[in-house]
């Protein structure tokens, strides 16, 4: 029987995370919410996805509408084993009483405190600290990135000391909100909050973070240095990162230099959505002076932390015990390759 899960928040990751258990064969949408009658309700009454009310005083406005409802968030939970929750950043902790109420399983996103679930998701770094978990949290795009390419670094090299400077999209495309448009906006509050997201996944790794938004849409890029342990040569790092899945190389060389080139070559490849769900590295900005790396990464911050929901899905429900049989079946799945 396929694992019974719910989207609670059909946003930007809950829409992408609905299109990736859509191809699972081990598990099944069975409904998502909706706050109002927008496009993508339209959409998933259109796609045949059940479409719930997030709350009983939503329902009038679907029904004014012509909406499809199948009932309330509440309705839902009677009919799921596990919740993924995307709902705007610091909502989950109104829902996971319900979630509990109801003895369902809950994933919450990186807009999420830690403590919402006590467990910080990464696939590579801890699979099995979600293990047959009641709650658990995917951490946030930049975190996730961070972790897919340090957690190798660190696992062959060990590290001193990591520093990443951020440059953060200053909004997601569709959205209204978000930043300056003819402006670098520094964090003043440092070190940033970053490098202890990380460490709630890694708690071993000395991490500071610092960051800066900027007036675009397409991704957030990271300059990082990682004192490491051992030595080691550029093309040694790169080997090591080729041997991990969900990281892709790019290369100046070939006219890709900026996230606007990236994010063009998802369209070009066909990418769903045009998303990069790797973490995206320019192997030709990889550099080791001494023991000190510098590396670029860019990340798609709509969509790099889908296939941690989908193995993070299997580590809770018990579908599968080895983490790499996990990633290669959502990689495979939702067409992530090198
Ligand atoms: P979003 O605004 O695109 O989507 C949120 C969805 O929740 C919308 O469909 C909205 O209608 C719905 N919603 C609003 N109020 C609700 C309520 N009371 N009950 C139920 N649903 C409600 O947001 P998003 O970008 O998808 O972010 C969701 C979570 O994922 C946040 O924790 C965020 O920090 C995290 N996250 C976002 C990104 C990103 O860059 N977009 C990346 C990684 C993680």
């Amino acid at each position: 029987m396929k694992v019974r899960v719910g989207i609670n928040g059909y946003g930007t990751i809950g829409k992408r995370v609905a299109f990736a258990i859509a191809k699972q064969d081990d598990m099944e949408i069975v409904g998502v919410t909706k706050t109002k009658p927008s496009y993508e309700a339209r959409l998933a009454n259109k796609e045949n996805i059940p479409l719930y009310a997030a709350k009983q005083e939503f329902v009038e406005a679907f029904e004014k509408e012509g909406i499809k409802m199948a009932g309330t968030l509440e309705d839902l939970l009677t009919k799921v084993d596990i919740v993924v929750d995307a709902t705007p950043g610091k909502m989950g902790k109104e829902y996971r009483a319900m979630y509990e109420k109801a003895g369902v399983k809950g994933i919450f996103q990186g807009g999420e405190e830690h403590g919402i679930a006590g467990i910080s998701f990464n696939s590579f770094a801890n699979y099995h600290e979600a293990w047959g978990a009641q709650f658990a949290r995917v951490v946030s795009c930049n975190t996730t990135g961070l972790i897919r390419t340090l957690f190798p670094v660190d696992n062959v090299f060990g590290t001193e000391r990591v520093f990443a400077a951020l440059v953060r999209r200053g909004a997601d495309p569709a959205d209204k909100k978000g930043a300056l448009l003819n402006a670098v906006e520094p964090t003043l509050k440092l070190p940033t909050h970053h490098g202890p997201d990380v460490q709630t996944v890694m708690p071993w790794l000395n991490i500071q973070t610092m960051s800066v938004t900027a007036p675009t849409t397409m991704m957030h890029i990271h300059c990082v240095t990682a004192d490491l342990k051992k030595k080691a040569k550029g093309e040694e790092i790169l080997s090591v990162w080729d041997n991990t899945p969900r990281i892709k190389f790019v290369s100046g060389k070939h006219g890709i230099k900026s996230s606007a080139q990236i994010m063009e070559l998802a369209r070009d490849l066909n990418r769903p959505r045009g998303d990069f769900m790797e973490i995206i590295v320019w192997e030709d900005g990889v550099k080791v002076v001494e023991k000190t790396l510098y590396y670029y990464q860019a990340i798609h911050q709509e969509s790099d932390v889908i296939p941690e929901n989908i193995d993070c899905i299997r580590s809770m429900m018990k579908l599968e015990k080895d983490p790499l049989r996990s990633i290669r079946k959502t990689d495979r799945t939702l067409g992530i390759g090198k």
